[in-house]
């Protein structure tokens, strides 16, 4: 990451002052002391004595949504004592099972006051214990959350835009739409067996409004598009790339490990088949389990909303035998630590993408 210190030097004027018009970067060195006894314990785990010595802290600020966050590749090299004893329940993960209730949802869950929707490869359900108006899961067919392909996947989505109108109709007042995948329970999801949330709401949530506001804010303070110039920066850093109008970005400032982000302003089968391939990479680097999110604008036009792309952000939230949170008070309380090393994931993304 100390990379991306020297590549901003580097910038033509023009790209450096965009940069600086949205990032902030600080870098600091932590220093420390390590005794002859932790020498080799220290050389095993961090591969070296001199990084440990003297590390390099990088914080990256959004400025313009408030987003921060602070790297260091050694905090992604410690030991994590915590595993889980019971181990990977993969057994669990392939088979169809009695007892799941996802396995038979037309008895073991609740509907919605307008029935269900159904697609190919998915049904929905009522969720139990709702966080919206109207909430709903959509089970996939598969109990297996791990293993799904483009025809699949497209098809959960499709089925939530139909839900998402099926609500609408109940109450047309009701038009903000959004999708979450938590995928196992690293992510928070309280059941294996696959599946996503919706949710239709009569406003946004806060944190979809703030980013619009922002966008706003900056649309009329500059003259130009954020999402746009978002892309520019990441594109001249080799942190992003376009495939057909649709936009892959290596986040600068991610929430967690390897938050890619994927945004257009159509949301067509071109969208869905890069977002399906940045879960493909995502299966293939072994990420166990996820969050991914789709920002939607309103499903009717409203002022103040136009322009508002598409946007799927996805991370990883480590492996599944590891009791350690990946989230601890600095993230809820301060800022968020990450330790992947952007420029390499970039790399691999973009090499996966050529394939
Ligand atoms: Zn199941």
């Amino acid at each position: 990451m100390e990379n991306l210190i020297k590549l901003i030097k580097k910038l033509p004027p023009e790209n450096k002052k965009l940069f600086r018009r949205i990032f902030r970067v600080e870098e600091v060195t932590g220093k420390l002391v390590i005794p002859k006894s932790l020498q080799n314990y220290v050389k095993t785990s961090f591969g070296g004595l001199q990084q440990v010595e003297k590390q390099k802290i990088v914080k990256i600020i959004n400025i313009v949504t408030g987003e921060s966050s602070i790297f260091n590749e050694i905090r992604g090299l410690r030991k994590i004592e915590a595993k889980s004893e019971v181990g990977l329940p993969k057994d669990e993960m392939v088979e169809r099972k009695e007892e799941c209730f996802f396995c038979n949802p037309l008895d073991k869950t609740p509907e919605d006051i307008f029935g269900r929707v159904k697609g190919k490869y998915c049904i929905t359900a009522s969720n139990l214990a709702k966080y919206a108006e109207f909430h709903a899961i959509v089970v996939f067919n598969r109990h297996n959350p791990l293993k799904f392909s483009l025809e699949e996947f497209s098809d959960y989505f499709q089925t939530s835009l139909r839900w998402f109108k099926e609500a609408n109709k109940v109450d047309e007042k009701a038009i903000y739409p959004f999708f979450i995948w938590n995928c196992l329970w690293k992510a928070g999801a309280s059941i294996i067996h696959g599946h996503a949330q919706i949710t239709l709401t009569r406003k946004p949530y806060q944190k979809v409004e703030n980013l619009r506001k922002n966008i706003k804010k900056y649309r009329e303070k500059y003259g130009s598009e954020y999402f746009e110039d978002i892309f520019k920066i990441h594109s001249f850093l080799g942190l992003g790339l376009c495939l057909e109008n649709v936009k892959v970005i290596v986040y600068l400032t991610p929430l967690k490990e390897k938050e890619i982000m994927v945004f257009s302003k159509n949301l067509n089968k071109k969208f869905m088949e890069v977002l399906y391939k940045v879960l493909s990479y995502y299966l293939k680097i072994g990420v166990e389990s996820f969050n991914l999110c789709i920002f939607m604008p309103p499903l009717k036009p409203v002022k103040g909303w136009e322009k508002f792309p598409y946007i799927a952000r996805i991370l990883d939230r480590g492996r599944l035998e590891t009791k350690t949170s990946d989230i601890g008070g600095m993230e809820i309380y301060a800022s968020n630590i990450v330790s992947t090393n952007l420029f390499n994931l970039a790399e691999n993304l973009k090499n996966y993408f050529s394939l």
